[in-house]
């Protein structure tokens, strides 16, 4: 017993150590086991971030991208910050910032007023452009789809 506990220990420090991830306790992991996907009825939204890291009392989501970046991408900004929602829904509770970890660097991303502003428009954008079948689907993955945030609306999901 003593000896799983501390191989798991050691397995989640390794994990920690890969990904620049800070000092805390992990709660979730979708990386080396696939995790149930969280759901936000507030935002109509669905997603699975990397991980959540319980950091004083706060939870902080992770996401990990593979390859390197000098600056946070916007993209990978608007998708945290969807995870900042579904984990504030989730755990009822307020989720200050959220982390994004490229291989070269990790970056907290603040959830402030304006990105949840930004997140807001994005998602009316995308749920006006899908309704109005302004938007066309750019792969055949089905595995995409699966557990896509915008499935409930878009006409184009392969399942
Ligand atoms: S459900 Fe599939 S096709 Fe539709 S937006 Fe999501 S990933 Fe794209």
């Amino acid at each position: 017993m003593l000896l799983v506990s501390k191989r798991t220990k050691h397995h989640v420090e390794t994990i920690k150590q890969r990904y620049n991830i800070p000092k805390g306790t992990i709660t979730y992991t979708d990386l080396n086991i696939p995790a149930k996907p969280l759901f936000s009825p507030r935002y109509r939204l669905a997603g699975k971030p990397d991980y959540i890291i319980k950091q004083n009392q706060k939870f902080i989501p992770v996401e990990v991208k593979t390859g390197s970046s000098q600056h946070p991408k916007k993209n990978h900004v608007l998708q945290l910050a969807a995870y900042c929602a579904l984990v504030e829904e989730t755990y009822n509770t307020f989720v200050p910032h959220g982390l994004l970890v490229y291989s070269n660097a990790s970056y907290t991303i603040p959830f402030d007023p304006q990105l949840r502003f930004e997140l807001e428009e994005t998602m009316h954008r995308i749920r006006d452009n899908l309704r109005n079948q302004q938007m066309r689907r750019n792969h055949n993955d089905p595995g995409k789809c699966r557990f896509c945030s915008m499935r409930t609306y878009c006409t184009e999901k392969l399942i």
